[in-house]
């Protein structure tokens, strides 16, 4: 059985710890989009990481962990992160690396910085990652795929052909300094020597585990409103989000995906620029901040402070929606004890009609948010199972909720850790 565990919202709705807890019952997890540039947090009970392109199944002897060919794969990103995690006392994991996922270059992550600095503010405050200069290459055709690493003379044409290209760029836009081929040839050697071991046809591999009726798991990064063709365009990321990619990200048939666990906060956060209609600011914003999540709302791969804001149904039910939600694991719940009154966005006022709709960018630059306002439950409700035992007032904000995505609640997440779940 396939599953797929994916974002409604702009990403860090806590999809890292879902993953890591249905990882338990699952054989295979996979990575089918985006690379190193966000970040998964878990807190299990060998402690605390921040994943960035390991999947968050990594945890489990019996798991095997999959870089599906739709993933920006840094190499020496992967390996950092498995000697990271060995160090802290975990299993090595076991690690398939799809031979058509294609390589993040350095060059990708030098153009990420130098676009930034050429657009100063006007910039997408992208991670830097190389993520956008990585994918333009993919569809430029003049990415590099892990199976070219093996042969020779393709490699050399390639970065020679390459080369000459970028240096024009980085020599005339942005008098930076060229790059050596024989340097980037030697690096991607290293990076073959490294990759080697773990590559293979992964695609083959889950058909074949598929028929054996083994329960995989394909973990989406970012969330709906970050995706390029159904987000806030242009400040989205550079892969789609959606579970629909998970089936081309991992080369499975689209059919196979039978469950698609959608994540919802409980507030809103963000990171980077774009639209975010009900985000608030002032001591509002930096206290929901320094409670929210496990020890604050910081970015796991920057360490941003997010950008903070109440519950949006307009949204949430839209990135419900265009995943095609199947139930909802209602996440970080815990965090708004604090309140006496919780404000959730219900509508969004456009020239002054009031829609449920979530619009394109140019008309949503211009929705305000229409407010509900519903009591709070002014307790901590970590540590309870059942969901009986939930204050009132926080089960008829999870009713409201569960009303307006029009998807089932059928996990409610009130603690960062493995067993903070209450399933309904
Ligand atoms: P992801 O990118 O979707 O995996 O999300 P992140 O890992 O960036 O952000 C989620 C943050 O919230 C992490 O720090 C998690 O440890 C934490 N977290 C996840 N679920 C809960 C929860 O139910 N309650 C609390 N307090 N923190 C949670």
């Amino acid at each position: 059985m396939v599953k797929a565990v994916v974002g409604a919202n702009w990403g860090d709705e806590g999809k890292g710890k879902i993953t890591d807890m249905l990882a338990e019952t699952s054989d295979i997890i996979v990575r089918f989009q985006g690379g190193s540039n966000a970040g998964h947090t878990i807190v299990n009970d060998y402690g605390k990481f921040a994943l960035h392109i390991l999947p968050s199944g990594v945890f489990y002897n019996h798991t095997t962990s999959i870089i599906g060919n739709g993933v920006a794969f840094s190499v020496p990103a992967l390996f950092k992160e498995v000697n990271d995690i060995v160090e802290k006392g975990v299993p090595k994991p076991k690690i398939l690396v799809s031979d058509r996922a294609q390589i993040v270059m350095p060059y990708h992550i030098l153009f990420d910085a130098y676009e930034e600095e050429r657009l100063g503010g006007k910039s997408f405050g992208s991670t830097k990652s190389g993520i956008a200069p990585f994918y333009s290459d993919k569809y430029s055709k003049i990415g590099f795929q892990v199976s070219e690493l093996f042969d020779e003379d393709i490699l050399e044409e390639k970065v020679e052909r390459v080369c000459q290209l970028k240096n024009v760029l980085i020599e005339h836009l942005y008098h930076k300094e060229p790059i050596n081929p024989k340097e980037l040839l030697n690096t991607l050697h290293e990076y073959r020597d490294m990759v080697e071991p773990y590559v293979c046809d992964t695609a083959a591999f889950l058909r074949e585990a598929i028929k054996e009726g083994k329960n995989i798991l394909l973990e989406g990064q970012l969330g709906t409103l970050k995706d390029p063709d159904f987000g806030i365009y242009p400040m989205v990321t550079s892969s789609s989000t959606l579970a629909a990619y998970g089936a081309i990200g991992a080369g499975i048939p689209p059919y196979e995906i039978k469950s698609i666990v959608t994540v919802v906060k409980a507030y809103s956060s963000a990171v980077g620029a774009g639209e975010f209609v009900s985000e608030i600011f002032g001591d509002e914003a930096d206290e929901l901040r320094r409670r929210g999540g496990d020890g604050g709302e910081f970015g796991a791969t920057t360490g941003r402070p997010r950008r903070m804001g109440w519950f949006d149904c307009v949204a949430s039910r839209y990135g419900c929606k265009m995943q095609g939600a199947t139930e909802v694991a209602f996440t970080v719940l815990d965090v708004l004890g604090y309140l006496d009154e919780i404000p959730v966005c219900v509508g969004y006022d456009i020239d002054g009609e009031v829609t449920r709709d979530f619009p394109v960018t140019s008309r949503l630059k211009k929705a305000k948010p229409v407010y509900k306002v519903l009591p709070g439950w002014k307790c901590d409700i970590r540590g309870i199972s059942k969901y009986e035992e939930l204050p009132e007032n926080c089960r008829n904000y999870i009713e409201f909720v569960e009303k307006e995505l029009e998807v089932k609640i059928s996990m409610i997440s009130n603690g960062p850790g493995r067993h903070d779940i209450i399933y309904r």
